[in-house]
């Protein structure tokens, strides 16, 4: 069944040529036991290593069963090791991290074989070998005879056809010897058994067939061979699958990863510096871009691109800003000044229905770029407050008529009607303190109202006294008072005498609200806030009480969006030769005057950082990729014997791979645990110097990022240590002492 022509296989050293097998021709029985004898050095071990396919002849041909071994394929060689082949070496080669038990499923778990099928027959092999009871014992607690009977437990393990033994008793006593032979006498009755021996009467009594071998070649044989004319058997039926599964591969590199523990878990702390290190970054950087977001939109909530009926001429108050007067010259000469600045400093913009058109258009079209907008005309309207007295007579004071505009120049009194703006700037602006949002139910003439109070949450007192509080400076008043509080509105004219709350309109409080960031800027409004809904429903059903536009408050989203819109407002200006044309519309934007600090620069400080601390993560690389190449020169035995055991290059690799992918997801997960950590003394000191809180925020997003990028990095570090291990010549692995 084993047939071998015409063998040659040299070694050269130098100028030093050895025919190690020279000119080999011998063929071999299905069943027997066959001894090689010869002197040291005559090519014994040479021969059985090719004939194992562990070493590959230089010419010559082997065929098994008819078929020819030079031929195969490196993963037909590695099904031909694992299935038909059971090696037994001069020293046992036991794995020493793997228990008694485990070193004889080592085949088996090649091969695929289920852990319940492989345990069952293990046991089975160990009770025949008669160490049943030594099977959760460690290779290094057994004798020598004992590990070379756990060698032979295993070389059987896959149930071979054939069995190669170099030397088994080597290096054991005799009475020792003899029971291993016994052994191999037993185990191999009906497969092919080729032994090397350098103990002739030992070869004697136990062998079927003595081969003697001298300089490479056979001197004599007591029971030559010749099968010529016996049928051939098919590849595929010799060559059963090898196939270890990723998932024992996994396994496996966990329980090496147990047997040191200590450095592992090490390595993945030290990988996880560099993961700690940018994800800190990112937790900042996130947390900063956040608080600039709100930072923005509260800026913009409370300095709205303001296009008003009267408008402060900004450029005219720079200019008078940079108009120096020496004091006290000495020139001998009057200098003329015009002091009459409200003229030069306001500008009357014509808010033609052609330009609100304008402005409308562009929000209605552009809807993504707004978080809040408001179009508010001038109104003439009176609100009314009951008073009732201790008699529970209601009598009414009215206190609040409005037809000019109400923005510009401050009023005096401080009685202003605002617009609540629309869409989302009302929720990131405001806090309800007090009460619910205001609703509107037109059917019956109802609206609700809010209530704004400034950030020490004072209200004007004259505005106090309108809606009815007879109160003094700094007195105070719960908000119990305000919120469902009932109010009037008439639109145009009222007379007192003819009053009839039935023909106004009804206005609720709703709500008390304040602006939600403790800015050192307060709201220009407080006071009674509008809803929209109100401003429309006057317009619709008293339109003589509205003329033109009063002001257009516009709220971008953040301030990079508000210069697209400025850009927008500006070419509606275009169309006038000077500023000085009528109809020329001047905005202002108060919250210009705060730096934008860009998201952009935050994101390039960031990139640059990250950038910088990645250098940890060539270095966390780097010590992986050492780290795996220690692994696999300590194990270069063991990898020597899988592959004797029919392991492919692949399985190898995979080992060191699975390995590296645990440490890298162990790093990560520690890294990411630790990050988090960090964000809470980080974000107290954060907190100590800017006062703002949680700026250090960890996002889901970026710990499954970042346990993504550590495991992967680990895994391309220990890449080409694990290749140079699959790569590993087997026969040179198994010399390694
Ligand atoms: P045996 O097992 O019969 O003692 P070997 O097969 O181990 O002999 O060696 C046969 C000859 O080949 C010896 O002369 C040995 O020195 C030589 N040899 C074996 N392996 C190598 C090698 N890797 N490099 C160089 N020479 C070798
Ligand atoms: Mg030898």
């Amino acid at each position: 069944m084993l047939k071998v022509q015409n063998l040659k296989k040299t070694y050269t050293v130098g100028d030093f040529v050895t025919n190690a097998v020279d000119d080999l021709s011998i063929e071999f029985r299905q069943t027997e036991f066959v001894a090689i004898l010869g002197p040291s050095g005559c090519g014994k071990t040479t021969f059985l290593n090719i004939l194992g396919a562990l070493d590959r002849p230089d010419s010559g041909e082997i065929s098994l069963y008819g078929n020819s071994l030079t031929e195969f394929k490196d993963i037909e060689l590695d099904r031909y090791r694992n299935h038909s082949l059971g090696f037994i070496f001069q020293t046992h080669n036991l794995v020493q991290h793997l228990s008694i038990v485990e070193n004889v499923e080592m085949g088996m778990t090649l091969s695929g074989v289920n852990e319940k099928e492989r345990r069952e027959r293990a046991l089975e092999l160990l009770n025949k070998v008669g160490l049943v009871e030594h099977m959760n014992k460690r290779p290094n607690q057994l004798s020598v005879g004992q590990s070379q009977r756990v060698a032979i437990a295993r070389a059987l393990a896959n149930n071979p056809d054939i069995i190669l033994a170099d030397e088994p008793t080597g290096s054991v006593d005799s009475k020792t010897s003899h029971q291993i032979m016994e052994l191999i006498k037993e185990v191999a009755e009906n497969k092919l058994v080729i032994m090397v021996t350098h103990d002739v009467k030992l070869a004697e009594q136990y062998a079927t067939r003595i081969v003697r071998l001298n300089d490479g070649r056979v001197e004599s044989d007591s029971n030559p061979y010749d099968s010529s004319g016996k049928v051939d058997v098919s590849k595929e039926l010799v060559l059963k699958k090898t196939a270890m599964s990723f998932k024992t591969s996994f396994l496996s590199a966990l329980k090496n990863l147990k047997t040191k523990l200590g450095r592992a878990f090490l390595t993945a702390f030290a990988s996880s510096i560099g993961i700690i290190g940018i994800a800190l970054i990112l937790a900042l950087s996130s947390g900063m871009n956040q608080e600039i977001e709100t930072f923005q939109t509260q800026t913009i909530g409370q300095y709205p691109i303001n296009i008003s009926s009267v408008q402060i001429n900004q450029d005219a108050i720079a200019e008078l800003r940079q108009q120096t007067f020496e004091s006290f010259p000495k020139e001998k000469e009057v200098i003329a000044y015009d002091s009459n600045i409200t003229s030069i400093l306001l500008h009357y913009n014509n808010l033609t229905d052609e330009y609100v058109e304008y402005v409308t258009n562009y929000y209605n079209e552009n809807p993504q770029l707004f978080s809040g907008f408001t179009v508010k005309p001038k109104m003439k309207y009176t609100i009314i407050t009951p008073i009732v007295d201790a008699e529970g007579n209601t009598s009414y004071k009215h206190f609040f008529t409005d037809g000019s505009s109400n923005t510009m120049p401050t009023d005096q009194l401080g009685r202003r009607s605002t617009l609540l703006p629309d869409g989302g700037i009302f929720d990131s602006v405001y806090d309800i303190i007090a009460g619910a949002k205001p609703s509107s139910d037109p059917a019956n003439k109802t609206f609700d109202i809010v209530i704004t109070v400034d950030k020490y949450n004072r209200i004007n007192l004259n505005i106090l006294n309108d809606l009815g509080f007879v109160v003094e400076d700094r007195e105070r008043i719960s908000f119990d008072e305000f919120v469902g509080k009932e109010l009037f509105l008439k639109p145009g004219g009222y007379n007192a005498a003819t009053f009839n709350p039935d023909d106004a309109i009804k206005l609720r409080i709703s709500a008390i609200v304040r602006i939600k960031k403790a800015d050192s800027f307060t709201l220009f409004n407080n006071g009674i806030a509008f809803t929209n809904e109100l401003v429309d429903y006057i317009k619709e059903n008293y339109p003589t009480t509205v003329s033109s536009v009063d002001y257009i408050h516009i709220y971008p989203i953040n301030f990079d969006v508000k210069e697209q819109i400025k850009e927008h407002l500006d070419a509606y200006n275009d169309r006038f030769e000077t500023e000085d044309d009528p109809n020329y519309i001047r905005y202002s934007d108060d919250s210009a005057v705060f730096a934008a600090i860009s998201k952009t620069l935050i994101d390039a400080i960031s990139i640059g950082l990250i950038a910088f601390t990645s250098i940890s993560l060539v270095v966390s690389s780097i010590m992986i990729a050492i780290i795996t190449y220690t692994s696999v020169i300590e194990r270069t035995k063991e990898i020597g014997l899988i592959r004797a055991l029919g392991a492919r290059k692949k399985d190898v690799s995979r080992i060191f791979n699975s390995e590296n992918i645990i440490i890298g997801l162990l790093a990560g997960i520690l890294g990411m645990v630790l990050t988090y950590i960090l964000t809470f003394p980080l974000n107290a000191i954060l907190r100590h110097y800017s006062g703002v809180n949680d700026i250090a925020q960890v996002h889901w997003h970026h710990i499954v990022v970042m346990i993504l990028i550590s495991t992967f990095l680990a895994f391309v570090s220990g890449l080409i240590p694990a290749r140079m291990a699959a790569q590993k010549n087997p026969v040179e692995a198994l010399k390694i002492e």
